[in-house]
């Protein structure tokens, strides 16, 4: 048995068997969720025959660190390997100026979704992570860091909205027994429209993200073939519906691609788009995979598209590179290692 990712209720029912008390399980759920052990002799407030006992049916956890790589920022990416050979990618993010440790985990090991400028996509599809190998992913970065990851975005490898089940049951681990709150964690979507109908029917606090990267069908399809199952007109609808019913506000996410997504023209009609949504947008340089033939966008274009969605009225930022100097981009250091 594998005690990591294990709800409180279930470690007590093993206590049970054990004929332990119910104060073993308390013990326990801290070693695994807030002091981050990989291995149950280091539960040292627990008796070593207790501990000898209980290590005759269980283990912490099976999942190992395949690869690492530290950026000089700070950033430290890790591919992470299931006890079936399978790997994902899982980043920490620090920025210097907040206190905020943010987990960037994957839901699915490749992806279906196919984005063009996703190194992921390029892989296909393998297979679902279970909850327990979603949550393995954070429980990795602080075994490893002995820090307490903070934030949590799904925006690793992997549609979350085509695993949403498991996804669900991650978050609430989440925020029940890592004790993150739910406004802390992302879950960032390609459009996958009855997963947000989905999530429009349930009271989550959590905040939606949605990959939009350009403002109309023709030329969203060129980079998301997603565009021609569930289209961006239809994609409007159904985000609407989601911020009417939930009243939270969502963040777009739009990958700046020099000379493809990033003229003024493109930002005007991308204004114009989302006049009448409830969104913050997060503006993404492109940070470049080898595969393909996207470029970043200059400075001068990034700051241009920025002022014209601002002068909107929306709040826009831009996200800091992270990680330069390593494979960052997403699929990039599995790409390497399968
Ligand atoms: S960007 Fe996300 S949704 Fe698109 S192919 Fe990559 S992992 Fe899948």
């Amino acid at each position: 048995m594998i005690l990591a990712g294990l709800r409180l209720y279930e470690l007590e029912n093993l206590m049970q068997k054990l004929k332990a008390t119910k104060f073993r399980a308390k013990q326990i759920h801290n070693w695994i969720y807030f002091k981050s052990v990989s291995t149950i002799d280091e539960m040292t407030n627990l008796s070593k025959d207790f501990r000898e006992e209980l290590k005759k049916i269980a283990k912490v956890t099976e999942t190992k660190i395949k690869k690492k790589q530290v950026s000089k920022d700070g950033t430290i990416k890790y591919l992470v390997e299931y006890p079936d050979g399978e790997c994902v990618e899982t980043v920490l993010m620090r920025f210097d100026n907040r206190a905020n440790l943010t987990a960037c985990v994957s839901s699915q090991v490749g992806c279906a979704v196919n984005c063009s400028f996703c190194a992921t996509g390029k892989g296909g599809f393998k297979r679902n992570l279970t909850y327990q190998e979603i949550i393995e992913q954070v429980l990795t970065i602080q075994r490893d860091t002995g820090l307490k990851i903070t934030n949590i975005v799904f925006m690793g490898q992997g549609e979350p909205l085509l695993n949403l089940d498991n996804v669900l049951k991650a978050l609430e681990i989440f925020n029940e027994d890592f004790q993150i709150g739910a406004r802390r964690i992302t879950i960032s979507t390609s459009g996958i429209i009855p997963g947000i109908d989905n999530l429009a029917n349930m009271n989550l606090q959590s905040t939606l993200a949605i990959s939009l990267h350009a403002p109309n069908h023709n030329l969203r399809k060129e980079i998301m073939p997603i565009e021609n199952r569930y289209n961006i007109n239809d994609l409007k609808k159904a985000l609407k519906n989601y911020i009417d019913k939930t009243g939270r506000r969502i963040t777009i996410e739009y990958i700046l691609i020099h000379g493809f997504n990033d003229t003024p023209q493109v930002a005007k009609e991308l204004a114009y788009f989302l006049k009448d949504l409830k969104c913050n947008i997060n503006l993404i340089p492109y940070n470049s995979v080898i595969e393909n033939d996207f470029k970043k966008p200059s400075n001068n274009d990034i700051m241009k598209f920025k002022y014209l969605l601002e002068h909107s009225g929306k709040k826009v930022t831009v996200r800091l590179e992270r990680g330069a100097d390593i494979d960052a981009a997403c699929g990039q250091l599995r790409g390497k290692n399968i």
